[in-house]
């Protein structure tokens, strides 16, 4: 029987980032909006054809606002809504929907999207790639026209009147980086795992967030009070007032337990037995540089740069790039900042940069490939790091590498543009310290010989179980099986950071396993030399490194690397964490969120 409004409902998700957060729910349509083929009556051509033209207008008004109110630093941007602005009213849309409206007599949104189709068809012949290019502006103009004959218009988060749970199927990184925290207290999605840059964004501007919760958008009513709880992963709808009291004690502890944690997150992250980690930052915003620094964050261990060319339309500058990197290294120094070559593609999707539709974009063309074929992008970042390397301490960071011929050709690669910013006497650090990520599952095996060609390797565990597992990291319906705790998962990290050390390389690992407090251990015991993950969990695992012996650690993972199977695996280690940390687990932490379900 379907919900009815005001009744109180819970449903189950994923706990993507942590926190407690009650507000108003606010629906979201930003699926791409349906379009269905409806035939009109004659007499209703008229009033069909001035529905489009009033959906035009309202699209144009939208981009005007948008333009009058762009920032100044912005405002050499203007050009492409300028563009925008033309290709509303250009004839090959404009009056063709018109057109079509009349003469087939049918709805001003199948009369659009045929127009569409009609000039994707020409734009296709055109040899310019540029010109070619040009057709993925004329889908965002007539996906906003769109809007408007739906209803729906386009949100934007810094106008809503008071602070709202964002309700939708789906955000993008994109709709995900324009939030605000003093507007967006919190967002629920359908799809989506841990894992998925949405999920990881929504750490990084502590956010509260409970992604693939089934059912969602069908059951839930815009305005309706909502509590959503990122750390059991759970999301009740208008709240009884004894779950309102539950829920709030619970965000009492858990901000009690966070802000003593952060008291001793200067402390060094050393076993009771004397070994040292460091711990450091992922890093995707900018802003998030005085909460990592806070955190006691040892440096920045990934420093996600895609996100500097995501929800902007045209690709940042050597000049633009390199301010932000300076400031960046600057602010940490004399820590290190590890900045990760751009990896985009896959589920982060940069509009300035054009990519054709990959029927699986996960296996497609992403991160150091893209790079090596786009080589003046390549170029442009890499010039804009190098530079920053002087005002601080710099390291680069390779995505994605699977070979030794790879990172050879990524390391020729980079000497050329060493070569050319001597000649130019632009100074840089000659000795920057290269690393790549070890997230294809060959990689790993060939790790002895990668060790070679580099200073350090960082594991990458979102994609190195995504690959070796086979299980989609954005797909909700394979999330229950993406497992960290997987034997095969296991062998590849060990296999992996034995190889560094074989070579005397440190070992690092920056993937979401990094920061969850019931690996610790395992990660410990592993031998890794550094661990990176988003600013918040900082303090925590500091904390339990303390509290850990590594040689029992160790011994524990040749217990687990001994068993065959995940589950096993993931009972030995929930006996070791409940006999070694008896009070450290409690449920408003939300370390076994199963344990502490509030109806259970
Ligand atoms: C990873 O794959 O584990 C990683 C850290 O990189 P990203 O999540 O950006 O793919
Ligand atoms: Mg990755």
């Amino acid at each position: 029987m379907p919900r009815r409004k005001n009744e109180c409902s819970i449903l189950k998700g994923i706990g993507a980032a942590p926190g407690i957060a009650i507000g108003p729910a606010f629906l979201l349509n930003s699926s791409k909006v349906r379009i269905l083929r409806r035939s009109i009556d004659d007499s209703d051509i008229p009033g069909e054809q001035e529905r489009f033209e009033k959906a035009v207008s309202d699209a144009e008004q939208w981009l005007n606002r948008l333009l009058d109110e762009m920032p100044e630093e912005l405002k050499g941007q203007s050009g492409i809504f300028q563009a925008h602005l033309l290709m509303l009213r250009d004839r090959m849309i404009y009056n063709r929907t018109l057109d079509i409206i009349a003469d087939e007599g049918i709805n001003a949104e199948w009369a659009l999207d045929t127009s569409l189709e009609y000039a994707r068809r020409l734009f296709e012949q055109v040899k310019d790639t540029y010109i070619r290019e040009r057709i993925s502006d004329l889908e965002y103009v007539v996906e906003r026209i769109l809007q408007f004959l739906s209803g729906s218009p386009v949100v934007d988060f810094g106008e809503l009147d008071e602070p709202v749970v964002i309700v939708a199927h789906d955000l993008s990184p994109a709709d995900t980086i324009q939030m605000k925290r003093d507007k967006v207290l919190a967002f629920v999605t359908e799809v989506g795992s841990r894992t998925s840059h949405t999920a990881i964004l929504a750490r990084s501007l502590g956010i509260a967030a409970v992604v693939g919760v089934e059912g969602l958008t069908s059951g839930i009513f815009s305005g309706e009070m909502v509590i959503v709880d990122g750390l059991a992963g759970q999301v009740i709808i208008s709240p009884d007032d004894d779950r309102l009291a539950r829920l709030g004690e619970k965000q009492d502890s858990y901000l009690r337990y966070r802000l003593e944690a952060i008291h001793f997150s200067g402390l060094p992250a050393e076993t009771r037995d004397g070994y040292r980690l460091k711990v450091k930052a992922n890093m995707e915003l900018t802003e998030e540089v005085p909460s990592i620094v806070a955190n006691g964050a040892e440096g920045i261990g990934l420093f996600r740069t895609e996100f500097l060319y995501l929800a902007r339309k045209n690709i940042p500058t050597e000049e633009q790039l390199f301010a932000t990197y300076r400031e960046v290294v600057e602010s940490m120094s004399p820590y290190p900042t590890t900045i990760r070559t751009l990896d985009i593609g896959g589920d982060k999707l940069v509009s300035a940069v054009s990519l054709d539709e990959e029927v699986n974009p996960a296996l497609g063309l992403r991160a150091i490939r893209l790079c090596l074929e786009e080589k003046e992008l390549f170029k442009t970042q890499l010039r804009a790091i190098l530079r920053a390397s002087v005002f601080g301490s710099v390291k680069i960071l390779f995505p994605m590498i699977s070979g030794r011929m790879e990172i050879v050709k990524v390391k020729r690669f980079l000497e050329e543009v060493m070569e050319a910013m001597t000649r130019e006497g632009i100074p840089f650090d000659e000795d920057v310290k290269l690393g790549i990520m070890i997230e294809v599952p060959t990689a790993v095996m060939v790790a002895d010989f990668l060790a070679e060609e580099v200073d350090f390797f960082s594991i990458g565990t979102n994609d190195l179980i995504q690959y070796g597992l086979a299980i989609d990291r954005v797909n909700e319906y394979v999330a229950h099986l993406y497992e960290p705790l997987h034997p095969g998962v296991l062998r590849m990290i060990k296999q992996a950071v034995d190889a560094a050390h074989q070579s005397g390389i440190a070992a690092a690992m920056c993937g979401e396993m990094a920061g969850e407090p019931m690996y610790v251990p395992v990660l410990v015991g592993m031998g890794l030399d550094e661990l990176s993950m988003n600013s918040l969990s900082i303090p925590r695992i500091k904390r339990l490194i303390r509290q850990v012996d590594q040689e029992q650690c160790s011994n524990l993972v040749k217990e687990l690397l001994e068993s065959s199977t995940g589950s096993r695996i993931r009972e030995i280690l929930l006996d070791f964490l409940k006999s070694k940390f008896p009070d450290e687990f409690g449920p408003a932490i939300g370390l076994y969120p199963d344990f502490w379900d509030m109806d259970a």
